[in-house]
């Protein structure tokens, strides 16, 4: 593990006084953390540095090939005020599968875990209180190398930066009305859909973009071969319940293995429901929901933990899932998961790192 120098800010911003109306993403606090990466010298200079813009050279290689991936974790607050982190380690070993894959060089894990350690120690007093608030932390890669050759990168840097995030449901969990997409597609076997990498984000705003004018909150991408099997909503993955079985489209290198839904899954074999993966046909979700056999659609990602699905639309055809309300499975699992982020249930998973 690399040494880690900090540097303190020498003047703190104002803390948000209302903690009811943090929003996403839209606030930072006052340090970052920073190392670099050089080809034969490996990763160096870590530091914890204040907040703060940092100059890039404009034939920097990120702006122009995109060789850029991120991560998105969260920090807790109990309510005895300790602080604690969900399945860092993770998050950490996926970035160096995503940055494997986009010919980046795998992270340092260990000086990322520690760095971000010491980052919220320093900024601790930004980590939130409220029911349902957190400290969102965004660790993120990207190819410094100045000059328009098309090759891999010599040189990266690693940041992570903290942003306190408003309880993403303010009155409880909230059903959203979901477009099926069958114009673009957002990944294809073979390529980068696995990775947490910003060009998926890019390759699916238009279609975010289209689908909220229609009135929909969210997209939902099929399969970029024969648009015909459910891959995930933009930034969750996706789980059907039928009865008390959940299934799920399984891992085939073009969603994104998320985090929540791996303990999704896991905690749902722990409370007695049958779980399985596999791949599912849209056609077949929108029969067996007008049928009723579909009794609940939910996503599961870091930010919103779990998203239940009201309405489903595909074309001109519109399902409604369960009663178009929240579903017992889903606020089961939105209960047990969210009591073991925020300290209230035991964790019997290893899951939790507190600070
Ligand atoms: C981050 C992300 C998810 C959710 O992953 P978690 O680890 O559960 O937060 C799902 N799909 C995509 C495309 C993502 O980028």
């Amino acid at each position: 593990m690399l040494d880690i120098t900090v540097t303190r800010s020498d003047h703190l911003k104002q803390k948000p006084a209302d903690e009811g109306s943090l929003g996403f993403g839209r606030l930072f606090t006052d340090h970052m953390f920073l190392m670099d990466y050089e080809a034969g010298r490996g990763w160096h200079s870590a530091r914890v540095v204040p907040y703060d813009n940092f100059p890039m050279d404009p034939a920097a290689m990120v702006f122009h090939y995109g060789q850029a991936i991120f991560e998105g974790m969260k920090c807790y607050r109990r309510s005895d005020g300790g602080l604690q982190l969900f399945r860092p380690r993770d998050n950490f070993a996926r970035m160096s599968r995503s940055a494997a894959r986009m010919g980046m060089p795998v992270l340092d894990e260990e000086t990322a875990l520690e760095g971000l350690r010491q980052l919220i120690l320093l900024d601790q007093d930004w980590v939130p209180h409220r029911d349902g608030t957190s400290l969102y932390i965004r660790p993120t890669m990207i190819s410094m190398d100045v000059g328009l050759g098309v090759h891999a990168s010599k040189t990266y840097r690693f940041f992570i930066i903290l942003s306190p995030v408003g309880a993403y449901y303010k009155e409880g969990l909230k059903p959203v009305s979901i477009y099926v997409e069958d114009e673009y597609v957002r990944a294809v076997r073979g390529g980068v859909g696995f990775t947490k990498c910003a060009g998926n984000y890019a390759a699916s705003i238009l279609a975010g973009d289209v689908a909220e004018k229609k009135g929909f909150s969210q997209v939902l991408w099929l399969d970029g071969v024969e648009q015909r099997y459910v891959e995930e909503v933009g930034s969750m993955n996706m789980m059907f319940a039928y009865g008390q079985k959940i299934v799920t489209p399984r891992l085939n290198g073009s969603i994104l293995p998320g985090i929540t839904r791996d303990s999704v899954l896991t905690l749902a074999r722990q409370l007695g429901y049958e779980t399985e993966e596999g791949r599912l046909d849209v056609h077949e979700i929108f029969a067996d929901a007008k049928a009723g056999r579909l009794t609940e659609a939910f996503g599961t990602g870091t930010a919103a933990v779990i998203s239940p699905v009201g309405t489903l639309a595909l074309k001109d055809e519109k399902v409604v899932l369960g009663d178009g309300g929240i579903g017992p499975i889903a606020q089961k699992l939105y209960d047990t998961l969210t009591g073991i982020q925020y300290g209230r249930l035991p964790d019997q998973n290893n899951w939790i790192l507190p600070l």
